[in-house]
């Protein structure tokens, strides 16, 4: 058992709430927060620290601390954190989700008004008992409200890297399988989805009950709700719910079609079957009661008179009456990475190591984009360091052969609109991505005269994750995208994918609109580390989901054309 450092800081964290709420010495819960945020941005392995009892040479770290970490990272438990999380109900975790809500007003509501879960807050907020509580009012009831119906209508949902990870962990399982014929991951994974509900996973095989015992057996699986013959259902460790359904291999591409939906599209399809005298189900495409044979979805497709649809295309937004369906942009067909931070701002790795990944990826150029003088708990770049900056790339790519990094930055788009630097060192820059980082409560209208004044800066090359959402923790701000769109194209601005899971901003939804304006897009990993332009791939299936082709992106261009394209725009 060896924890992250992520999952150390999660514990720890999460000890400086408990100690809150159990109404301790302030001063006591800063300093777990503050250890927490030590282990985070050091760069050493933990289970290094651990094993060679190095943790005290952390910031805060005495030794009481160095045997709860130590314990925890060996066993994956913490007794002290246990503890603390038994003296209060299960559900009052539920609390932290609503934004705004830090432990000292959570305490306050627990031990004031006795509530404890979600539900007792909405029903406190109807009697408007918020409205007098110290430390709250009207505006922080609205804000409560508003937070318990983004939590209801989140619910059950997983962020697509961790489903479609442990996704592929049940693939990899059945399809090592000897009585595997045929078997796909399924539903709105297959679909690029941002958010997924649950995992559906469809095989055909000759010994169904052989496939059965292994997916209910799998490693990762927590709990199982249901074995059947043909569909099994479990709950993952990640609390996950993931179906098995197997089927004749006649069957399989009838299926395979139907549990990839989405509802909508089957909707449509089975419209068009009927339109044609067709009946279209799970099953089969009957004509009368005949079936018409298919032995994959593209034959289906055929026998209904439509081209392969990708899967990621099937919301019934447009795929079935389209007269043409675009070739859809390919892992391939990307030849570099924008966005990325080294460890001049908050990233954990140098430029040289950045590249060095980049390029074993195969990718041909990296545009790095450390963070602005404004964003200072970022460790934003301030002049003389930008200086230091392009001295070193300068100097890195004198030694590169066949690879280029891009002098960029990640900008601030300040409340007024303007960018950092002044225009002479903006105008040093390979690119600028312009992106908002604070200040994010703002109307639409608000928030969108902010973002077209940084739009129409002539230093400004891309619009970085145009909404600032953050998936199952804060809506975006409100943006009128008709007349971002109109000033990115007027002003020759490309708009950014943010490929990061929680952000994949811009929305797939717009991008389609985005290109119908004949914008340019880019696929931005916003990596922190080296590992994190794999999340590359995450943002190619939203530009697929929003019918992207190459010629519509940044990265598919070489890094000569990218900076033609920059000086003619
Ligand atoms: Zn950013
Ligand atoms: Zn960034």
């Amino acid at each position: 058992m060896t924890m992250t450092k992520k999952e150390v800081a999660g514990v720890l964290e999460e000890i400086a709430v408990l100690l809150e709420l159990v109404g301790e010495n302030p001063f006591k819960a800063r300093s777990y927060a503050n250890v927490a945020r030590t282990i985070q941005q050091s760069e050493e392995d933990i289970a290094t620290l651990v094993n060679e009892k190095r943790l005290r040479e952390l910031k805060g770290v005495g030794e009481t601390l160095e045997q709860k970490i130590a314990e925890f990272v060996t066993t994956g438990n913490m007794k002290y954190h246990q503890d603390l999380r038994a003296r209060f109900p299960e559900s009052l975790f539920e609390l932290f989700r609503i934004p705004g809500l830090g432990a000292k007003r959570i305490k306050a509501l627990y031990e004031e008004l006795g509530v404890s879960s979600l539900g007792e807050l909405e029903y406190a907020c109807s009697e408007n008992r918020l409205v007098t509580l110290k430390g709250f009012g009207p505006k922080m009831q609205q804000k409560a409200l508003d937070g318990i119906a983004f939590a209801k209508k989140h619910r059950d949902l997983h962020l697509f890297n961790v489903a479609s990870k442990e996704a592929r962990a049940l693939y990899d399982l059945l399809s090592r399988h000897k009585s595997v014929i045929r078997v796909e991951i399924a539903g709105s994974i297959r679909r690029r989805k941002e958010l997924v509900k649950d995992i559906d996973i469809l095989a055909s095989g000759a010994d169904p009950n052989a496939l059965m015992e292994a997916f209910v057996g799998a490693e990762n699986v927590e709990s199982v709700t249901a074995r059947g013959e043909t569909k099994s259902s479990v709950v993952l460790a990640s609390g996950i719910a993931a179906d098995l359904r197997v089927v004749s291999d006649e069957q399989f591409p009838y299926a395979l079609h139907h549990f990839t939906g989405s509802k909508e599209h089957n909707v449509a399809m089975r419209q068009r079957a009927k339109d044609r005298g067709l009946k279209m189900n799970e099953y089969g495409l009957f004509r009368g009661d005949a079936n018409i044979p298919c032995k994959d979805e593209a034959a289906i497709f055929a026998a209904l008179e439509l081209p392969y649809i990708p899967p990621e295309l099937r919301e019934d937004m447009g795929e079935l009456e389209a007269a043409a369906l675009p070739q859809l942009v390919e892992q391939n067909d990307l030849l570099g990475v924008f966005h990325c931070h080294s460890n001049c701002s908050d990233g954990a790795a140098t430029i040289a190591e950045m590249a060095k990944a980049t390029a074993a990826r195969g990718y041909t150029y990296l545009g790095v984009a450390d963070h602005s003088q404004s964003a200072a708990y970022a460790g934003g770049l301030k002049p003389d360091e930008v200086e230091r900056q392009f001295a070193e790339i300068h100097a890195l790519n004198a030694k590169l052969d066949g690879f280029r990094i891009l002098k960029g930055i990640e900008s601030d788009i300040r409340s007024d609109g303007s960018l950092d630097y002044d225009a002479d060192l903006l105008e040093r820059f390979d690119l600028v991505i312009a992106s908002i980082h604070s200040k994010l409560n703002m109307t639409e209208q608000e928030a969108t005269k902010r973002v077209v004044k940084a739009i129409e800066n002539p230093h400004t090359t891309i619009l970085g994750h145009p909404t600032g959402r953050l998936l199952l923790s804060r809506e975006g701000y409100s943006l009128d995208f008709e007349k971002v769109f109109d000033a990115c194209a007027a002003n020759g601005v490309a708009v950014e994918i943010n490929a990061n899971c929680y952000r994949l901003d811009l929305d797939w939804r717009h991008v389609k609109r985005a290109k119908e304006k004949g914008l340019k897009l880019c696929i931005g990993p916003d990596a922190h580390s080296p590992d994190a332009i794999d999340d590359m791939a995450y943002g190619l299936g939203i530009a697929r989901k929003g019918w992207l082709e190459a010629a519509d992106l940044l990265n598919c261009m070489t890094a000569a054309e990218f900076l033609a394209w920059r000086n003619s725009s």
